[in-house]
């Protein structure tokens, strides 16, 4: 949709803020972007990266034709090689012999797309995704509390509420427009408290009434005596526990006493500080606790999840204004991604793998030969799998796997060895392309068009105001032309995003009459126009009624078989020792004017020179022990790999600890490639990596 004859609505293809953007064309061919002020997510707002998304639109290292082993191909004879691999594959060693490994970067429609392809036409649930890194562990979390994957909250709640808890959330830096609309909600309202809980004393500290730099990976610690104070303080919601929830008090004897000593052994934190941050709780109602990557990136990350929701069943302060947990993801479509199911353990709709009925329910809309019937693997077990010969053939799309995977140089070994794989990318810089035997050229940011959600359950549109360069084709177009030349031409026959958005909404609304929670039933059957025009939405909003309200679980309704929430009993698990070789906790992240792998970010000189070079965050006294200069080089190593990188020395992180970048691979001039020293350790619900914690060495070179 066109606000007037040069500007196009869209939205941001970065955080999952899911922030609306004015792309206006200018008379000399270039793109001037603004905030959207009618956009929910940001009302006009836009941060240091968004605001520079024009800068990145040149055609410079983009991929612009198919190739074939470094060779420049046609469509017609990279798309049956493809084809005829992955039958092969299929016929002579099975379907789970075939895997596609995907991102939160592709759109709702290319999900939707490469889901159905893998689990209903070729049969297998070998389908994971980079998202695997952001959020599964409140997917995980979500499960087992709620029976679906489903955030409660909204916004707006951050904005209403009179107690905001940040846990492993650099909102400032990670999700800035949201953390604008918090600063300015806590300057409109005095009485509004922040608390954040990270390891690292991190830029969203500027807002924080108490910081509590707790040890790594001990938040089930921290949490589980919080719910056991609420119960020792009287401030629990007896009338919501008994109504709405079961195991109560089974969590509670999980969690023991409220032993603050203990505790503040255990975290490292003050017991001042404790009790603090105990008593803010006990007497705030409106209290929102968000949480991002320091808790999910974590062995112990579904754990951790659980033990913060487990204080707002508790408490009954969810599903209301101003209340309840709330999970932020990294990426711009995480959450569109699991509403299509593009993971190995979920089925489109927000149905579930392991249900027999959900899987016919789906069988049976797609009236697809088959349907995958067992979970397929979880990103890091399916490099391991490449790498030990049991895929015959994987198409990777948009992700760069061998630099944002922990053990990053073991999967680079295994797509080396790996028999076939296909690469769809924009950029030439990508380092999948080293191991691609076909390499598809696909659409960037402006020349995509479909669906993208935000971390609120937004549906927004991203729109096409470019056209397709050289012969660039959109990912649900090249995964559709596969599927025609498998043999399901009939499942495969789209004719643009509207058509597979449209099939998307009727399967959430196929046989679901309130059982499940995804439901955009309502837009089943709108024309191609009213999908071009279609405003940012949050789900559910079903067929058969107006607009549901937009938080769940005020009043119960949970999606349990019983409708009843659970409370997961969380035992605190001691985090992953450190050896003495290995004495420091490596931890991983972003910086604030830097996307992923920086394919695109490191294209504009505006945003490069927030930070130029990768770094290590050192401790004073940590530096001063192993002689080291602020400056200096220093080597970050683990049993996995090592890295080479400049002495960042601050109190911003504790003693013991060490920060390093994630974004610096080899296609830039100074490389740190951080993900070869991450452990390849996962949670065991999740599948999600410890990347917040790996044992390090550091040393002065
Ligand atoms: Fe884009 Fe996120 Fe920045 Fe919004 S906050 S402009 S979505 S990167």
């Amino acid at each position: 949709m066109t606000t007037d004859s040069k500007t196009t609505r869209t939205t941001c293809p970065y955080c999952g803020v899911g922030c609306g953007v004015l792309a206006t064309r200018q008379d000399d061919g270039t793109v001037s972007v603004t905030g959207d002020p009618d956009h929910p997510a940001n009302f006009g707002r836009l941060c240091s990266k968004g605001s520079a998304l024009a800068e990145t639109l040149s055609l410079d290292d983009r991929l612009l034709y198919p190739e074939i082993a470094g060779e420049r191909a046609g469509w017609d004879t990279a798309l049956d090689l493809v084809a005829e691999r992955f039958s092969t594959a299929v016929r002579d060693h099975g379907p789970d012999s075939v895997a596609f490994y995907v991102s939160g970067q592709i759109l709702t429609e290319d999900y939707y797309v490469a889901n159905k392809l893998m689990k209903g036409f070729i049969g297998s649930a070998n389908i994971d995704t980079n998202s695997r890194l952001c959020m599964a562990s409140s997917v995980a979390g979500h499960r087992r509390a709620f029976g679906s994957d489903t955030v409660p909250g909204t916004y707006v709640d951050l904005e209403q509420a009179d107690l905001v808890v940040l846990v492993g959330s650099n909102l400032a830096w990670c999700h800035p427009v949201l953390f604008q609309r918090l600063e300015a909600a806590k300057a409109a309202n005095p009485a509004m408290r922040v608390v954040v809980i990270d390891p690292r004393r991190t830029a969203t500290c500027a807002i924080a009434d108490l910081h509590l730099a707790l040890k790594p990976d001990t938040d089930v610690f921290l949490f589980n005596g919080l719910l056991a104070f609420l119960s020792e303080a009287d401030a629990l919601n007896h009338n919501y526990i008994k109504r709405f929830t079961e195991g109560f008090e089974e969590a509670i004897q999980a969690a023991g006493p409220c032993e603050i000593g203990l505790i503040s052994e255990k975290t490292g934190l003050s017991r001042q500080d404790i009790a603090l941050f105990y008593k803010m709780v006990a007497r705030t109602e409106k209290t929102v606790t968000v949480y991002s990557q320091g808790v999910n990136q974590s062995v112990v990350g579904t754990d951790k999840v659980n033990a913060i929701i487990n204080t707002h069943l508790a408490t009954g302060r969810i599903g209301r204004a101003g209340m309840g947990p709330f999970s932020v993801t990294g990426q711009p479509n995480a959450m569109g991604g699991r509403e299509v199911g593009g993971l190995a353990n979920m089925l489109a709709g927000h149905m579930v793998l392991e249900n027999p009925n959900h899987r016919q329910i789906v069988q049976g809309f797609w009236n697809s030969p088959v349907i995958a019937d067992k979970q397929g693997l979880k990103a890091v077990d399916l490099f391991k799998a490449v790498g030990d010969g049991r895929i015959k053939a994987l198409w990777i799309m948009a992700t760069s796997p061998a630099d944002s995977l922990p053990d990053a140089d073991g999967v680079a070994a295994a797509l080396k060895d790996c028999p076939f794989v296909v690469v769809s990318e924009v950029s030439r810089a990508a380092s999948s392309l080293a191991f691609a035997d076909v390499v598809l050229p696909a659409a960037a940011w402006g020349e995509k068009d479909g669906t993208v959600t935000n971390s609120e359950r937004r549906i927004s549109r991203q729109r096409q105001f470019l056209d397709l360069p050289g012969e660039v084709k959109p990912d649900w177009w090249q995964l559709s032309e596969v599927g025609r030349r498998m043999g399901f031409a009939d499942a495969f026959s789209y004719r643009g995003p509207a058509a597979i958005f449209r099939e998307h909404a009727a399967l959430s609304d196929y046989q679901n009459g309130g059982t499940r929670d995804f439901d955009i039933g309502a837009h089943k059957d709108i024309s191609d126009t009213v999908f071009d025009g279609l405003t940012p939405f949050q789900w559910p909003q079903p067929a058969e009624t107006a607009p549901k309200e937009t938080r769940f679980f005020g009043q119960g309704g949970f999606f349990t078989g019983g409708r009843k929430a659970v409370f997961v009993p969380t035992a605190f698990k001691v985090p992953r020792k450190r050896a003495r070789r290995y004495p420091f906790a490596l931890n991983t992240g972003r910086i604030r004017d830097q996307w992923h792998t920086m394919t695109r970010t490191g294209k504009t000189a505006r945003l490069t020179s927030h930070i130029a070079e990768p770094f290590a965050e050192l401790h004073p006294q940590d530096a001063a022990r192993l002689g080291i200069a602020p400056a200096d080089l220093v080597e970050v190593t683990s049993p996995h790999g090592s890295v080479l990188v400049r002495a960042l020395v601050t109190d911003r992180v504790g003693e013991g600890e060490v920060f390093v970048p994630m974004h610096w691979t080899d296609h830039l001039a100074s490389s740190a490639r951080i993900d070869a020293v991450v452990a390849p350790e996962t949670d065991p619900q999740s599948g999600q990596p410890g990347s917040k914690f790996t044992p390090v060495q550091v040393a002065k070179r």
